[in-house]
């Protein structure tokens, strides 16, 4: 395991029993630049298994 990313998202090829495989995760906004709420956030190296 390459970092210390706690995850819950099961449908993501990186989770490997709720942590994150991944090399690196890249964390973004998918409505604009400024969020309000953590709805409003995303993981954008999320990948669908
Ligand atoms: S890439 Fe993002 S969604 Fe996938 S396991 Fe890592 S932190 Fe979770």
């Amino acid at each position: 395991m390459n970092n210390q990313i706690k995850c819950n998202v099961k449908t993501c090829m990186y989770n490997e029993n709720n942590r994150c495989s991944a090399e690196c995760v890249e964390v973004g906004c998918d409505c604009c630049n400024h969020p309000k709420t953590d709805h409003e956030t995303q993981c954008c190296t999320f990948k669908k298994k």
